[in-house]
């Protein structure tokens, strides 16, 4: 068995054993559940395609920004099922009134166990799985070989994903294409499956049902981190990512898989057509575009940011109907940590995993009690109870 590229290296995004044609890879998991390609060297014929299509040993153009957008959609429906201003479903809307199909992540859950595929969508209701972040890997590349075959058909094709993914289909098909247009989101870096899977074992036992839905940023009492757990027996419970250990190892880049520490896509550089993020801090940087101001945009739902990073891409964006604010890189960065620079590895990363590899939920909640302090866990376990958020609202600061 060899690898085509260095594990650290590996981001896991499958162009390689999509552009193999004697199926000579797979995709194998560590303990900690990070999947690298490991060639069978028995079966491999030396094609050396899996090096060609491979974005670590040959990295794809990165684009600089053509316009950089504060956006968000008018409709409140969209703002509520997305992460941030609903950027993502008002481009995929704009680009299936021309025809196509997007690509975009959807996650499943059974018997709480939870499963990230990339799936299409071909009309607008279809987008709803595909809206809202899912954080934790799925696996983009068995839609590889579908999103070619629609090119080479005429199809027009919307592929949206983290930026590894993005950069994994370009290294698969090989070149650019008209009719392909490519969204990548700002991503500090992100976690397996196994330990996604580990955290829902852990709500099952918690609230002694099983889970059916997850959803990573519900919005009924404003945005931030605050995740809704759907269970058989029908209950929904909303909780928040304060005092969650899955949320603060992942806010805290504890667990992320090795590539994503020296990640060539966390910059203002950009690999796709369009990137769509987070506009965190934009109270700082461009207050007079807030409601609160009397600018165009409610700050209280989610507010994007859209860079359009080539023609394509601006003429896309222009197409979208939200509400679209010019505003600059600089706006950006202050707030825009995944397009600065690779979140430096945590000195106790083998420790985390280690934790994740004894699969005790428990010891992970104290470790991360531990980590944040007592104190501050204690604050934490108030800070989101309804009588505190109502003294926060009659206080002004919620
Ligand atoms: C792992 C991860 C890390 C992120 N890190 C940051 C960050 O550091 N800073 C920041 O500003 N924004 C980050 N984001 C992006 C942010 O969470 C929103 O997805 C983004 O702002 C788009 O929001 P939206 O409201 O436009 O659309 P939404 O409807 O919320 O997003 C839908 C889009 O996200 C894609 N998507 C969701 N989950 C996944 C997944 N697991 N894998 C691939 N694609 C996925 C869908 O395909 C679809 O294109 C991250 C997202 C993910 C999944
Ligand atoms: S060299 Fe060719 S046959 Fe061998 S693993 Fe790579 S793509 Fe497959
Ligand atoms: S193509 Fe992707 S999955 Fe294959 S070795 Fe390179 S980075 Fe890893
Ligand atoms: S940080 Fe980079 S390598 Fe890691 S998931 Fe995000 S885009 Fe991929």
């Amino acid at each position: 068995m060899s690898c085509v590229v260095e594990r650290a290296r590996c981001t896991g995004c499958g162009a390689c054993l999509a552009a193999c044609p004697v199926s000579a890879i797979t995709m194998d998991e560590t303990p900690d559940g990070f999947a690298h390609a490991t060639i069978d060297d028995q079966a491999c014929i030396h094609c050396g395609r899996c090096e060609k299509a491979c974005p670590a040993l040959n990295p794809p153009e990165l684009r600089t920004q053509e316009a950089v957008y504060a956006a968000q959609s008018r409709s409140q429906e969209v703002l509520m099922t997305s992460a941030s201003g609903g950027a993502f479903f008002e481009l995929a809307k704009a680009f299936l009134q021309g025809g196509g199909v997007v690509y975009g992540a959807v996650m499943s859950i059974d018997d709480s166990q939870a499963n990230i595929t990339h799936e299409s969508a071909h009309t607008t209701p279809e987008l709803a799985p595909l809206q809202g972040s899912k954080y934790a890997q799925g696996s983009a590349w068995p839609v590889f070989q579908d999103v070619e075959r629609a090119l080479r058909q005429g199809e027009r094709v919307l592929f949206s994903g983290l930026p590894c993914q993005v950069a994994g289909l370009y290294g698969y098909l090989g070149r650019d294409w008209s009719n392909l247009i490519t969204v990548d989101l700002f991503c500090h870096g992100n976690t397996s499956m196994t330990h996604l899977n580990l955290y829902l074992q852990y709500l099952r036992d918690k609230y002694h049902g099983e889970v059916t839905g997850y959803a990573f940023r519900d919005k009924e009492h404003g945005v931030g981190y605050n995740p809704r757990i759907t269970l058989a027996d029908g209950r929904s419970i909303r909780t928040t990512a304060l005092r969650d250990a899955y949320w603060y190892l992942f806010q805290n880049s504890k667990f992320y898989r090795e590539s994503c520490h020296t990640c060539p896509y966390a910059c203002e550089r950009r690999v796709g057509d369009i990137s769509v993020g987070d506009f965190w801090g934009i109270e700082k940087e461009r207050p007079d575009l807030l409601s609160t101001n009397n600018g165009p945009i409610d700050d209280s739902k989610g507010i994007s940011v859209v860079l359009a990073n080539t023609s394509k891409g601006h003429t896309l964006a222009r197409a979208a109907e939200m509400v679209q604010m010019e505003c600059d890189m600089a706006d950006v960065i202050p707030g825009g940590a995944a397009v600065r620079a690779p979140q430096p590895m945590p000195e106790d990363r083998d420790t985390v995993l280690a934790l994740f590899r004894a699969g005790d939920y428990a010891a992970i909640k104290r470790y991360c009690i531990r980590q944040m302090g007592v104190h501050n866990y204690l604050i934490d376990s108030v800070w989101d109870t309804p009588p505190v958020r109502l003294l926060r609202k009659l206080l002004g600061k919620a």
